[in-house]
């Protein structure tokens, strides 16, 4: 916001989703998360309710079907007795029918749901038996499977009349897919963080987002004019006609639509003492590769494919071919490397498609879970859908240059299964005589467990990624999705670990990029480049920021900043110690760019 601003309305403060500004009228959707929101409803909205709760009821009925087809009769039979019993109590016309009369006077479904189950909860708990109480713990479990079904359906058929801001308490990834992007001018959650995949998602659609936003429904209420900063993560609810001139102000970085790519002729990025440093370019969707080139994007070094799985049903392996063509064809001779779906997590698949069922039976009752199926792992329990998109891309690799990353690769016994596997698509393309090319092979270090595997792992692979966001994740177990902080990416430790990557990567001569968010943090990308990193990838909006950060610094300076990170003990001292180290140099972009570090 320009200086000098006049007093102004009332702001909420979030952490920047994705930059770009918006001003419209605000649609407040209640997600219906937990804990359990208490919304009186009024009489017009009852059928709504009651749809939205039988459809809960279905999904999870279905969803625990397919959970009970794929156990095994024999050795999970006891598994078995318990989903049949889960099933019972979903059956119980009691137990919807107390809900429904709960609606019916007047309460969100949520609402109602909970209290038919705490009056059921609470009988059992009085019984005699031991067996009957312990049920108690069923109905429980039930109640926040049904409640987590309603949580979902929570932005199915928003109805956007008009354009607007949509304000909510939590949005996936997969639900902004379905939103309507013509209407949808930005978007405000209380939950989620920078780095989660609604944030990735809406930079890539170009929709101003600010996420994590406490309190926002409390305080903006439908309808009210509110105008967003995604860069600043700020919000401002009726603002006045000084503020609202900003947006107008900052036409280049308002609009949702693809901004206007810097048109200035690919220049190979170095810092300031002529070192190269090899800027690719992160993607989502196969559309964005011209933007990419137009920012001047040394090739791709993420392609996070499972988004093509997520618009719909999975993609076949004819158009698979065809969209790795397509994308490696605009790029050449630049490389495309992508990489196999990452699902699992906050990126799962919605609806009641042949996946998301496939899906639901492997998670069970733990699905959005960042530990256990995630990555690699669930995607080798489906497994025919990974051999299909390894097989995509050999097949394409026959025409365009491509590499092949795997996500979330902790052990070396993953990665010599997901080996085992290629090979074995590879023997099948040779026998079928389809035209293929056997491609380079990387793993995405994303664990401390992967961190501590490098040197072996590096041994086995032809090239390593740091997946930053899941690392840091998982080192500072720091939640990705439902934290209140912004990410700790200046922690010593979690420098300490890229360091340790970065040294043993260099001793054997292997190849090293970095493709988390973290790799275009104003402070960490110099230090980065201090511990050795010469291959970054970020979003195609973030390179023109990194390479003139890069371009201002010499290779030494940074070396130096890195050391002096190194050996502090604290983020906050990482912090004070960088930005004195390079506010010189760099403090000059910062303001250009309206940063406050
Ligand atoms: C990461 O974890 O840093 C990464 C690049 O993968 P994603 O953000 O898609 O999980
Ligand atoms: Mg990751």
């Amino acid at each position: 916001m320009t200086q000098g601003a006049p007093p102004s309305s009332l702001r909420l403060f979030g952490s920047p989703g994705a930059s770009g500004m918006a001003f419209g009228p605000a649609l407040v959707i209640e997600q219906r998360s937990l804990p359990i929101p208490h919304r009186q409803i009024a009489a017009d909205e009852v059928a709504a309710e009651v749809n939205r709760l039988q459809r809960a009821f279905l999904k999870v009925k279905s969803e625990l079907e397919s959970i009970r087809e794929s156990l095994d009769p024999q050795s999970e039979a006891e598994h078995r007795l318990l989903i049949d019993a889960h099933l019972w109590m979903l059956k119980d016309e009691l137990f919807f029918e107390a809900s429904l009369q709960k609606i019916r006077s007047g309460k969100c479904a949520e609402w109602a749901l909970r209290e038919a189950g705490d009056a059921i909860i609470e009988r059992i708990r009085q019984a005699s038996s031991f067996y009957l109480r312990e049920r108690a713990q069923d109905i429980e479990h039930l109640v926040l499977e049904i409640v987590r079904a309603l949580r979902e359906s929570g932005c199915d058929g928003v109805e956007f009349e008009k354009a607007a801001i949509l304000v909510t308490t939590d949005l996936s990834a997969t639900q902004l897919l379905a939103l309507p992007r013509h209407l949808l001018l930005g978007i405000v959650t209380e939950e989620g963080t920078s780095v989660g995949h609604l944030a990735i998602v809406a930079r890539a659609l170009r929709i101003p987002a600010v996420v994590g936003v406490k309190g926002a429904l409390q305080h903006i209420a439908n309808g009210t004019p509110i105008l967003i900063d995604g860069r600043k993560g700020e919000v401002i609810l009726s603002p006045t006609e000084y503020e609202e001139g900003c947006v107008h102000e900052h036409p280049a970085i308002r609009s949702h639509s693809p901004g206007p790519f810097s048109k200035a002729p690919f220049l190979p990025t170095t810092t300031r003492d002529g070192h190269p440093i090899s800027i690719a370019a992160n993607i989502e969707f196969a559309s964005e590769v011209r933007e990419a080139i137009a920012e001047g994007a040394e090739g791709v070094g993420l392609f996070r494919t499972e988004f093509l799985y997520l618009e719909g049903s999975e993609p076949d392996e004819e158009h698979l071919v065809g969209t790795f063509i397509e994308a490696g064809s605009l790029l050449a001779p630049k490389c495309l490397i992508l990489r196999t779906f990452d699902l699992g997590g906050d990126k799962l698949p919605s609806g009641d498609n042949h996946l998301a069922k496939r899906i639901s039976s492997i998670l069970g009752t733990r699905c959005r879970h960042a530990l256990g199926m995630r990555g690699t792992r669930l995607a080798m329990r489906l497994r025919d859908l990974l051999e299909t998109q390894v097989r995509a891309a050999l097949r394409a690799a026959a025409e365009v240059d491509i590499r092949l990353m795997f996500p979330m690769i902790s052990t070396l016994d993953e990665w010599r299964e997901v080996k085992r596997l290629v090979d074995h698509v590879l023997d099948a393309l040779q026998q079928d005589r389809v035209p293929h090319r056997k491609v380079p092979l990387g793993a995405m270090i994303e664990t401390p467990a992967g961190i501590w595997m490098a040197p072996e792992l590096s041994d086995e692979c032809d090239f390593l990624s740091l997946g930053t966001n899941d690392l840091t994740q998982y080192a500072l177990a720091w939640d990705r999705h439902y934290s209140s902080t912004e990410p700790p990416f200046l922690e010593p430790s979690l420098l300490r670990m890229i360091a340790h990557v970065a040294q043993v990567v260099a001793r054997k001569g292997q190849a090293l990029c970095i493709c988390g968010d973290l790799a275009f943090h104003p402070l960490a990308a110099p230090l980065l480049v201090g511990l050795g990193l010469r291959s970054f990838s970020v979003p195609p909006s973030e390179i023109h920021f990194l390479r003139a950060t890069i371009a201002r610094l010499s290779l030494s300076e940074c070396e130096k900043a890195a050391q002096s990170a190194l050996s502090c003990t604290t983020q906050s001292e990482v912090k004070q110690r960088a930005l004195q180290a390079l506010k010189p140099m760099l403090g000059g972009l910062w303001e250009s760019m309206g940063l406050v570090l």
